[in-house]
């Protein structure tokens, strides 16, 4: 029996990165995962290596800044697999500019990907999950919306701290309807978010030495936080920040 057996989860960004990390563990562990994307090539080939080895997960379109899209979401997957456990408000963008070089619409833009994504999942996830007579959900925000970061990234900063905070939010109004929130804070990640850092030798030197254990993480590394925080084995966890950095923070 899987750690997820008998669960039903929906997950954001799970075309690629760690959204697809997440998504072929939770399937590993016994869930049927519905997770959405924008980008619908890749998001469908997911779904396709998935099947063929057995397991149970459906793509849909989800673009994350539209309600539509997330009640459409839901429903497929009380329609698919009869109910909805778990919310991974996965979905992210990040944004490299200095404050005066950022626009109104590039500021527009994340804070709607980022944050006005993760409230509308939530919004729209919550009745599914009281029906289920519970939930977990849990969002991913970043070391970024713990700490400022080195980089020239406030925008991206602040979508991420108002994750951290609307995830604490969440857990308390939430509590009496046994749906538990939790935020993951990831430090660099080898996905196709810092390709542009990690193709940058130098840039990327610079920052492997400001990391204790001088390396970057990976998406597995992340999935299996999650993957906890998903199960019942965090019953009473909610409201909590996990934080998967190599110790970025720490000092
Ligand atoms: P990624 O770019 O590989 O994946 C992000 C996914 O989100 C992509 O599949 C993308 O298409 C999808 N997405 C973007 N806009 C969307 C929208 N409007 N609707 C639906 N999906 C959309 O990067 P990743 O590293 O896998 O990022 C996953 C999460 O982790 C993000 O929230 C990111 O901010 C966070 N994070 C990443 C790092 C890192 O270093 N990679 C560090 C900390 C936190």
């Amino acid at each position: 029996m899987g750690r997820l057996a008998g669960k039903v989860a929906l997950i954001s960004g799970g075309a690629r990165g760690q959204g697809a990390a997440e998504t072929q563990l939770f399937v590993r562990e016994g869930a049927a995962v519905v997770f959405g994307d924008v980008l619908d090539d890749e998001g469908k080939k997911v779904e396709t290596a998935i099947r063929a080895s057995g397991g149970q997960a459906t793509y849909v379109h989800l673009n994350v800044t539209q309600e539509l899209d997330w009640r459409a979401a839901v429903a497929t997957a009380v329609q698919t697999y009869g109910k909805l456990d778990v919310l991974v408000n996965n979905a992210g963008i990040l944004l490299r500019a200095k404050i005066e070089d950022t626009s109104e619409a590039d500021w527009d833009r994340i804070m709607a990907v980022n944050v006005k994504g993760v409230f509308l999942g939530t919004k729209c996830a919550i009745p599914a999950m009281r029906q289920a007579g519970g939930g977990s959900i849990v969002n991913i925000s970043s070391t970024a919306g713990l700490v400022g970061s080195p980089g020239e990234t406030a925008a991206y900063t602040a979508t991420k701290g108002a994750v951290r905070l609307f995830t604490k939010a969440t857990a308390i109004q939430h509590a009496n309807d046994h749906i538990r929130c939790n935020s993951v804070h990831p430090g660099p990640i080898a996905t196709d978010m810092i390709k542009d850092m990690l193709d940058n030798r130098a840039a990327w030197e610079q920052r492997l030495r400001r990391l204790p254990m001088g390396r970057v993480g990976t998406a597995d590394e992340v999935a299996y936080g999650v993957l906890y925080l998903a199960s019942d084995e965090a019953s009473y966890v909610t409201g909590s920040e996990l934080v998967i950095d190599g110790g970025t923070t720490a000092e």
